[in-house]
């Protein structure tokens, strides 16, 4: 068992591809067996040790490297309970350690030619060309002087010329707004998005008719990346329907099912369709989708990660591998926030991060405990999170007491018991549901920071209008929608909304 990690297990090493000399392969033999012993090392090659406060992040089964997804909590891991979230151990040792500033850095993916390669050697080397006289020195120095030459040491291998992450917040450039969304928050409005289920078919039909009795009620319209891990028609192409039904849309984009490469391209096809608004997230894990489940131990870019790649090509015009994109796309680019997840301490953390990357704004999950949202905002404020990045509170409309157990069980979502009883208590539990809802807005509206109202109907599409209408959101009824309204409860209870 791994002695130095809180995540106390083994878990199988990467090796490298390629054959490699004989020195290397010994190197790197003696180095995993050490690593791994102390830290549970899986050999990534890219080494964050230094700045993880001595807790490998590769524990996380995402293989997330910036931080806690939005399921994590102080109990465990939801994907594998019997483990810690590796994340949360790593916040409180380096809170232990004054070592949280290192955690604000924007890692890189993974360089998957250094994967089941030592680390060591190219650190020898590196001391050596620094002068071992200077490095020694260093190391028996004050703190100070110690801190700064180890950590501008260490910077240097964890910080390839291709990805050059900091800490710093990465303001847009200066541009005029590229969506309707982007132009009503510059302008101080209150805005309202709404989330859309895509279809699990080819037909449009349902899809539609959702955009047809929103239109007028809402900002723009999200399309959920295969939630819950369950393939969906993409959001790409609903994306592009809204488009042709003139409804401006946020294109979810999930890090799980992206690789960098597809990543990059699918932004480019995306921009040239004429899709601005696009909200990065993580996604939820495989294990929480139907079997036969996919790859489940690593991601090729984690959302933080995709900030920073989608903000440097927009704003300075390059892939990846540094060529040179002639025509930028024009993007607007949001993140999700998780009110429910973690603590507030480690989240404003998370947020900050995100707002520095490049988010543009924030669309939280689902707020059932106005109170807690109140300390979570609050955190979030005194992080200078919501001054950077406006804030849009997600809010749910519950349509029964089953619902509202099922979405109980969703990581990184909690309703609290009085919402459920309420619920069981009412002879018309729609109507409750309804009420509860418009009480949760009434309430987040007004607390400062928040900046819009993101709805979650979960294939209850339809309650939407009078959702934002009796809420005050907006004006008087409009004449009737152009298609008759969607049937309620198209989706199964248990496909919440869930992107972390
Ligand atoms: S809860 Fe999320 S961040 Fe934490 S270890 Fe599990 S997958 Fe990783």
């Amino acid at each position: 068992m791994p002695g130095l990690t809180p995540g106390r297990r083994f878990q199988p090493a990467y090796f490298s591809f390629g054959t490699r000399s004989v020195p290397e392969r010994l190197v790197a033999f003696v180095e995993r067996r050490t690593k791994g012993l102390l830290f549970g090392c899986r050999m990534c090659g890219n080494c964050l040790l230094q700045e993880t406060a001595f807790i490998c992040p590769m524990e996380c089964p995402k293989g997330l490297r910036n931080g806690p997804c939005g399921g994590s909590t102080p109990e465990g891991c939801y994907v594998d309970p019997t483990r810690p979230c590796i994340w949360h151990r790593i916040y409180e040792r380096a809170e232990r350690l004054g070592r949280t500033g290192l955690l604000m850095e924007v890692q890189p993916p993974l360089d998957w030619s250094r994967v089941g390669h030592d680390t060591w050697v190219e650190v020898i080397q590196r001391v050596r060309t620094r002068g071992i006289g200077t490095a020694a020195s260093a190391l028996f120095s004050g703190r100070e002087t110690r801190q700064r030459f180890w950590g501008d040491f260490f910077r240097g291998i964890r910080q390839p010329d291709w990805w050059q992450g900091d800490d710093l917040p990465h303001p847009a450039a200066p541009h005029e707004p590229v969506s309707g969304l982007e132009r009503k928050l510059a302008a101080g409005e209150f805005v309202v998005t709404a989330e859309v289920a895509p279809p699990l078919s080819v037909s449009p039909e349902r899809l539609v008719a959702s955009l047809d009795v929103m239109r007028e009620v809402i900002d723009a319209a999200n399309f959920t990346d295969s939630p819950s891990a369950t393939p969906r028609m993409s959001s790409l192409a609903c994306s592009v329907i809204a488009l042709a039904h003139g409804v401006e849309p946020v294109l979810q984009i999930a890090a799980r099912d992206r690789t960098r490469m597809a990543l990059q391209a699918d932004i480019l096809g995306a921009a040239a369709l004429g899709v601005r608004n696009v909200l990065c997230i993580t996604g939820d894990h495989p294990i929480v989708g139907p079997s036969p489940h996919g790859r489940m131990d690593i991601w090729d870019v984690d959302a933080i990660q995709m900030l920073w790649l989608l903000r440097r090509m927009r704003d300075d015009g390059h892939y990846l591998d540094g060529r040179e994109i002639k025509n930028r796309p024009a993007l607007f680019l949001g993140a999700a926030a998780s009110p429910s997840a973690s603590t507030p301490r480690i989240q404003a953390l998370r947020e900050l991060k995100k707002s520095h990357a490049g988010a543009q704004f924030f669309q939280s999950n689902v707020v059932f405990d106005v109170d807690a949202f109140e300390r979570y905002l609050a955190t979030l404020e005194r992080a200078g999170v919501l001054a950077a990045t406006p804030f849009l509170a997600g809010v749910t409309p519950l349509r029964s007491a089953k619902m509202a157990k099922a979405m109980a069980g969703v990581p990184g979502v909690k309703v609290p018991p009085r919402v459920i009883e309420r619920l069981e208590a009412s002879a018309e539990p729609e109507k409750e549901g309804l009420q509860i809802a418009l009480e949760v807005i009434e309430k987040v509206r007004r607390l400062p920071g928040v900046r819009g109202i993101h709805v979650m109907a979960v294939g209850w599409e339809s309650i939407v209008p009078r959702l934002v209408r009796e809420s005050g959101l907006r004006g008087t009824p409009s004449p009737a929608p152009v298609s008759p309204p969607v049937a309620a409860a198209s989706v199964p209870d248990h496909h919440a909304p869930v992107d972390h």
